[in-house]
């Protein structure tokens, strides 16, 4: 009890919204993943461009202080800096060292950049020169270092290298450039703003891609839960799944969900069916024994003729029921024939003729002709006995509705679509309108004239049952008073093929031989 319950009350989130969530959070993590290296991308090649010009303006300055050959001081700092400062290009442009232009644009532009200050010390760590206020303290370093920093007082780049007199390779002081990389930072903060908007939208678009997505998706599946509820209210139903007019998976499950519910359909109509025509074809036979038996109670018992005459037509009966059930067996099995006899095989040319020879010693007022166009064995895919079964059936109905003319031909010839079998009799023929229904269960043109003559109208539809189970068909030309062919097509296989299928059956059965193939019809 407690089990069902557990699960009725356990919480239930809907397909669709777990679709949504589940499509939303991929691209919105990709979004993030994509833009996180994007912007760790830009953030390099930002800082590695700050650092290049950084470094420029370190050297720069460092060329300019290096011609002196002893400890720096302000006298020798100031003028090479600041002069530098002032420095406009010469007239005609051709005198002045190109070289040194660069640096000293370089250098002048650096400086007077705000968030950047520029630093000279001696070589015991004396401030002589600052461009800007900053409080960074001097670090002695023995190479040129340029490094990104972040402590409470200072946010940026520090740059510092050692100045080494050009004259006679002296230490003579230090150069330390603090930047504060506002334009930097700025820059960043707006690429993170650009980013979590973008961020932002991107989740809002996959949101609404995804329930979409969800949407499209699941109203099939609706569709089916629709349908089975529906069915499941009212089994015999005909509600299908509207078409999704698509090509895609989807449709097809739709449509192969349709063709099953189709099929289901029919079967339960035919069970339906098959119950109501055996009940109805019983309940004749059923009704003549209880007459007999009826008349023999009352008067039988002191009346030997009625007694003899009674005990006659209620044999005759039984043997009628007994002959009807034998056929239903053989329609319901001739079902299955495919997984009964997966290996059979059976050679035409020699079942035609002996099933025509044994009909012509039962019936030796008529003339069988056969008209056997085969050369040699040809072979089908076929258990023998059900090919003798559909023959004799067909044989049997053209001596049961011949006339005057107590002819039969058989023939058998080969074609582009396999082997092609045809029975003729020149009888009484069926009318166009009974033409297709002849195959249908318990189907007689004249009812009370069929069962005169031993019939139940299963003879063909067994036969065609058979034939369709084994690939082939069947078919019948009339004409009415002059006589019907019966046609069937049937898939031949070659005389290589039926020697490995039959291998194949005597592994799988390997006392086939002795056992009675007629008990198995
Ligand atoms: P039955 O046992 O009644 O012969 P079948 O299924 O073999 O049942 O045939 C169905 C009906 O088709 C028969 O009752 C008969 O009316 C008609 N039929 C079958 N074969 C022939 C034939 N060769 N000539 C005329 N009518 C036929």
């Amino acid at each position: 009890m407690s089990e069902p319950e557990s699960t009725k009350t356990k919480r239930r989130l809907p397909l669709g919204f777990k679709w949504t969530a589940v499509v939303a959070a991929g691209i919105f993590s990709t979004f993030i993943v994509l833009s996180l290296i994007l912007v760790a991308l830009m953030r390099q090649v930002l800082i590695s461009q700050e650092q290049g010009e950084v470094k420029e303006t370190l050297s720069a300055v460092e060329q300019r202080l290096a011609p002196a050959a002893k400890n720096l001081t302000t006298t020798t700092v100031l003028p090479r800096i600041e002069a530098d400062n002032q420095i406009t290009p010469p007239a005609g442009g051709d005198s002045g060292d190109p070289q040194t232009s660069v640096y000293n644009d370089s250098v002048v532009q650096k400086i007077a950049r705000d968030d950047m200050s520029l630093a000279v010390y001696d070589r015991d760590g004396h401030k002589l020169y600052t461009s800007r206020d900053s409080d960074e303290p001097l670090s002695r370093v023995s190479s040129s270092v340029v490094k990104m920093a972040s402590n409470g007082r200072f946010k940026g780049m520090i740059a510092r290298a050692p100045i080494t007199s050009s004259q006679n390779g002296k230490l003579i002081g230090y150069v330390q450039i603090t930047d504060h990389m506002t334009a930097f930072y700025a820059t960043m903060q707006r690429i993170w703003e650009l980013v979590a908007a973008l961020a932002a939208a991107a989740l809002l678009v996959s949101m609404a891609l995804g329930f979409f997505l969800a949407s499209r998706f699941l109203k099939p599946i609706r569709s089916i839960t629709k349908t089975i509820d529906q069915i499941n209210e009212e089994p015999q139903s005909s509600a299908r799944i509207p078409s999704l007019h698509r090509n895609d998976e989807l449709s097809d499950l739709v449509d192969e969900f349709n063709d099953m519910l189709d099929r289901i359909q029919r079967f339960i109509d035919q069970q339906g069916e098959f119950t109501q025509d055996v009940s109805h074809e019983l309940r004749t036979p059923v009704a003549v024994l209880e007459g007999h038996l009826q008349l023999l109670n009352r008067w039988g018992k002191d009346d030997p003729e009625v007694l003899n005459e009674s005990l006659a037509a209620s044999l005759q009966e039984v043997q009628r029921m007994k002959s009807l059930i034998q056929e239903m067996l053989e329609l319901t099995r001739a079902d299955s024939v495919d997984v009964q006899f997966p290996n059979a095989t059976a050679d035409i040319s020699e079942v035609i003729a002996q099933v025509v020879n044994d009909m012509r010693m039962i019936h030796p007022d008529f003339a069988i002709t056969l008209d056997n166009d085969l050369e040699g064995p040809v072979y089908v895919r076929m258990y023998r006995n059900h090919l003798e079964q559909i023959l004799i059936i067909l044989l049997d109905n053209g001596v049961k509705y011949s006339t005057k003319r107590k002819e039969l031909h058989v023939s058998a010839a080969l074609d582009s679509d396999g082997v092609a079998l045809a029975v003729q009799d020149f009888g009484e023929g069926i009318a166009p309108k009974d033409r297709e229904r002849v195959f249908n269960r318990f189907y007689r043109v004249d009812k009370a004239r069929s069962r005169e003559k031993g019939g139940n109208g299963l003879g063909l539809s067994i036969a065609q049952q058979l034939i369709e189970n084994y690939h082939g068909t069947i078919s019948v030309d009339s004409a009415l008073g002059s006589g019907s062919v019966f046609r069937i097509q049937l898939p031949t296989i070659t005389a290589e093929e039926a020697k490995r299928l039959q291998a194949q059956e005597a592994a799988r059965t390997p006392d086939a031989g002795s056992t009675d193939m007629h008990s198995q019809l």
